[in-house]
């Protein structure tokens, strides 16, 4: 409870020169104006901690007159129309004049700001109280320097996160209202770079010029705004582009136990991205920092990274630079996706992140739930994974591919986070352990993996090449099993297995390695037509790429209308067919220099 005399009683603290009587009168008018109350006085007091000029308070604000609250005022003031002008213009050359008149203009003026306290601070978290009737997601800034996030609001105090080091704070400590919500620059001269949750380069590099400040909250688009999904986002992977194929604008879940190559799913999808326009951002969140070193080692291998930006918020980063990351990194594709650009965004993962929010609530006081995450963890993740969308035309037709994954425990897809995740995405793509360390890699578990809309948005040729191989592996998953200990097997079946065996070693991809779509069609036509089936397992992997490299050698013809086309008419099919039986007369024959890489 504030007392009478706080409520009628300003401060105004100087450093050197009181102010004059004059001076004493026109700031009790007008904060008595301001105020709307008559019974304001002046109580004035020598502070060395002002620069000069002189700072008030009165109830939570506070005006600051000082030398360098000004200075700060005008500096803020520069920024803001640069960037409005940046915005609008986009030009450098007239931003000078711009600036010069903002200059000119700069009156002593003072806005007020509205000024907390800090009550409690510890795990990350403030306790702040009186700062004002602050929203959800508010950036509050403190004496330090450290800002934070409105995340709880109760009666009397806010729960804050911090986005930085506490050890300046103390119960006591000033918080300032910014009046902004949070939010994260964007651009593109963020490609190719590294860099934290709040934006700010990790990889050492220059400053990065933004092109605009973007809400890491915002409202996703509504129904009127999208349309369906209609175009492909390949994957480069014979297995995902045949029987999962992910369209642009979809959300399509990698979701595995650890080490069964989940990031490598996203890595090569990102990597076949070279010349498609797609952005790419890839969202580490509570990874080792080594980890993510190598990650980006590897994309630069590839000249990926020009078209890539990765956002790492490692496990040794605070829960609440953690908990935006993936927040930060949709803002950042949201930039691409309004200017009817396309983006892919990968999460990885989004277990951890469901622990670093478990970890906030907790410590905000939250109630815990199922397995101790709070109420809200679904709306947490829907509100994320509902940004990514395929624009409407009149929007511009933009788009952002969302690739979350999330980390199982034991093949266990029925815990909290995997189900509510896969209940929200358009599909999944299960990786197993087991067919991993069978060595068939990418361990793509076929009968768990589905994508829901991804098929509409399927290259013709892809979806008339790929027939009934998705049908054919399942039968031959069960068969495998079933007929593992019997000796004395019927033709029709020992056919089956012959032909299932084939199927998963083409099916098997090293890293890196993205297969253009036509060699993927040629493989699955060539496969399904059932032409592989009597060559000895080991030597498929071979046998498919020097078929292939014959292919672009010597058919020249075929590849090319593939490639343009993407269209598959019957007569197509019929040459590709004559012409393999041709090359598998005589495999050995025709073999080219083998300058393709095997996949
Ligand atoms: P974590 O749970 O630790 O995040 P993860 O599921 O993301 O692991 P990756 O890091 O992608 O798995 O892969 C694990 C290991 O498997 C890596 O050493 C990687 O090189 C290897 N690997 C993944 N995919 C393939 C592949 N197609 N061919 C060969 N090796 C692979
Ligand atoms: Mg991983």
């Amino acid at each position: 409870m504030k007392t009478s005399k706080s409520l009628h009683t300003a401060t105004l603290r100087y450093a050197s020169t009181p102010p004059t009587s004059d001076q004493i009168k026109s700031i009790s008018q007008i904060l008595q104006k301001r105020f709307n109350n008559p019974d304001i006085s002046l109580e004035i007091k020598q502070d060395p901690n002002v620069s000069g000029g002189f700072v008030i308070n009165y109830d939570n604000y506070e005006y600051d007159w000082s030398d360098k609250g000004r200075e700060d005022q005008l500096e803020s003031g520069l920024i803001v129309s640069h960037d409005h002008f940046l915005r609008r213009h986009n030009d450098e050359d007239n931003i000078i004049s711009i600036l010069k008149g903002r200059i000119e203009e700069f009156e002593l003026y003072a806005e007020a700001r509205e000024i907390g306290t800090v009550l409690e601070i510890g795990d990350g978290i403030a306790t702040i109280k009186d700062v004002g009737a602050v929203n959800y997601g508010e950036i509050l800034l403190f004496d330090d320097g450290t800002r934070g996030m409105v995340q709880d609001i109760q009666r009397n105090s806010v729960g804050c996160i911090l986005f930085g080091d506490q050890r300046g704070i103390r119960a006591g400590s000033r918080v300032v209202r910014m009046n902004r919500e949070a939010g994260i620059s964007v651009g593109e001269d963020y490609l190719g770079r590294v860099v934290d949750a709040l934006g700010a380069p990790l990889d050492g590099g220059p400053n990065i010029r933004p092109v605009d400040y973007y809400p890491i909250e915002q409202p996703a688009p509504g129904i009127a705004e999208r349309q369906s999904v209609h175009q492909p986002l390949e994957t480069g992977i014979l297995s995902i582009d045949t029987m999962f194929p992910i369209g642009r604008g979809q959300r399509e879940l990698i979701i595995g136990d650890r080490q069964t190559g989940k990031t490598s799913i996203a890595l090569d999808t990102i990597i076949n991205q070279a010349d498609k326009d797609v952005m790419c951002i890839y969202v580490a969140i509570g990874q080792k920092a080594s980890t993510v070193a190598k990650l980006v080692n590897t994309l630069k291998q590839h000249d990926a990274m020009r078209y890539t930006t990765v956002v790492a918020a490692m496990a040794s980063d605070p829960a609440p630079l953690q908990y935006i990351a993936p927040y930060a990194g949709t803002a950042m594709a949201e930039y691409y996706m309004h200017r009817g650009q396309h983006a892919l965004i990968i999460y990885d993962d989004l277990s951890k992140h469901a622990v670093a929010y478990r970890s906030l609530s907790l410590l905000l006081g939250r109630p815990p739930g199922r397995e101790a995450y709070p109420g809200d963890i679904f709306y947490l993740h829907s509100r994320l994974l509902e940004r990514s969308a395929k624009l409407s035309d009149e929007l511009g037709g933009g788009s952002i591919t969302a690739l979350p994954i999330v980390e199982t425990q034991a093949g266990d897809v029925s815990a909290y986070i995997p189900t509510n995740v896969i209940s929200i995405t358009d599909g999944q793509i299960f990786l197993e352990a087991d067919l991993f360390f069978e060595g068939m890699r990418p361990a793509v578990n076929v009968g768990l993996s589905v994508s829901r809309v991804g098929s509409s948005a399927q290259t013709e040729a892809i979806r008339k090449s790929s027939g009934s191989i998705r049908i054919d592996l399942a039968q031959y998953r069960e068969m495998a099993v079933f007929t593992q200990f019997s000796s004395d097997l019927d033709d029709m079946t020992k056919k089956q297995l012959a032909h299932g065996q084939v199927l998963m070693e083409l099916l098997k991809q090293r890293l890196g390695r993205p297969m253009p779509m036509t060699d993927q069609v040629i493989t699955l036509i060539v496969a399904n037509g059932g032409l592989l089936d009597s060559i000895p397992k080991d030597q498929v992997k071979l046998i498919q790429r020097r078929m292939l490299n014959w292919f672009h050698h010597r058919q020249e013809k075929i590849c090319l209308e593939l490639r343009q086309e993407k269209y598959l008419p019957d007569r197509l099919r019929q040459e590709i067919l004559e012409c393999a039986r041709e090359y598998l007369k005589s495999p050995d024959a025709a073999d080219e220099k083998l300058e393709n890489e095997p996949y």
